[in-house]
């Protein structure tokens, strides 16, 4: 059911109010509105916040609640809230609380009984998604990776089984160190979506297998610049038992003279195969 009156003032609430991860075209009508009419406006930097509100012409106060702060302030504005004001809250671009500061302060308002109204809008993890081909049907954020390569290769170790689509958020002077540990991992076959720049100017999705996209990221520095989402398709059960011995040995034969990647391909071709599932069983059993 559709409700035209899109948003009543009400007090002692706390609204969630998604931004732009980009485009500024990307703010909704309901947030314009809940973000001119609360009293105040809690967000990660106000600075930043500042700009999108006098682009949008809305003179709310605004209140610094950031990752070092959040605890200790989120009881400040729960006693605001429970005085009748209301508050929206921001973080710099996307849905609040999606990597971003936010969990203290609803936590908090809901024990105390505050109610709290989440917008719909911008959020990276679900543009990404969204446009990947990666089945959506079930799905996995994984938020940021650990900064070292150890914490790193832990992780896709704990995830390398899962049947889901696997997605993260990582920063481009860490991109190509993290894609090489997942190589490690999780090898050259898996299929990997590198969603950049979402919503602005110089946006690419490029899906291939990661042995492919490493490469493909190498030849050009752009292409590595900005804000990026990694999309990683879920574990497959292995088919490689199921290739028949001629075909391996059709294969073994071609990848005397050949690359692995040709051979696998033209295996695949005289046997009507899948191409990754002889390549995976080249890399495992050929030298
Ligand atoms: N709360 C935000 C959201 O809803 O998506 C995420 C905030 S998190 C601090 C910032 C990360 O989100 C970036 O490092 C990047 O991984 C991802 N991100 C944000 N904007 C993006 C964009 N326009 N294109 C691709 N990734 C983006």
């Amino acid at each position: 059911m559709t409700d035209n009156n899109s948003f009543n003032s009400s007090p002692a609430t706390l609204y969630i109010v998604p931004t732009p991860i980009g485009n500024l075209g990307d703010i909704t009508q309901r947030a314009i509105e809940v973000l001119s009419s609360v009293d105040l406006i809690a967000a990660e930097d106000t600075r930043h916040t500042g700009r999108l509100l006098s682009h949008l012409n809305i003179g709310t106060r605004t209140f610094a609640l950031h990752d070092h702060n959040e605890q200790q302030k989120a009881q400040v504005l729960v006693e605001k809230l429970l005085e009748g004001q209301s508050i929206a809250l921001v973080s710099d671009a996307g849905t609040p609380l999606i990597s971003d500061p936010g969990y203290h302060l609803v936590n908090q308002c809901r024990k105390a009984g505050v109610q709290v109204v989440p917008l719909p809008g911008a959020c990276a993890v679900i543009t990404a998604l969204s446009a990947s081909g990666l089945p959506s049907d079930r799905f996995s954020f994984e938020g940021f990776l650990p900064p070292k390569s150890k914490g790193r290769k832990d992780r896709f170790l704990e995830l390398a089984k899962v049947e889901r689509t696997c997605i993260f958020y990582e920063s481009p002077h860490r991109i190509m160190d993290s894609l090489a540990d997942m190589l490690d991992v999780l090898g050259a076959e898996r299929q990997v979506v590198l969603a950049r720049e979402l919503t602005k100017t110089f946006e690419t999705i490029q899906g291939l297998p990661l042995g492919e996209l490493i490469p493909w990221l190498e030849e050009d520095a752009n292409r590595i610049r900005g804000e990026m989402v990694i999309l990683v398709h879920g574990h497959r059960e292995d088919s490689s038992e199921e290739l028949p011995d001629e075909a391996r040995r059709t294969l073994s034969i071609l990848t005397k003279e050949l690359p692995l990647k040709k051979a696998a391909a033209l295996t695949a071709e005289i046997y009507n195969l899948k191409k990754n599932a002889l390549y995976k069983w080249g890399l495992e059993h050929l030298d």
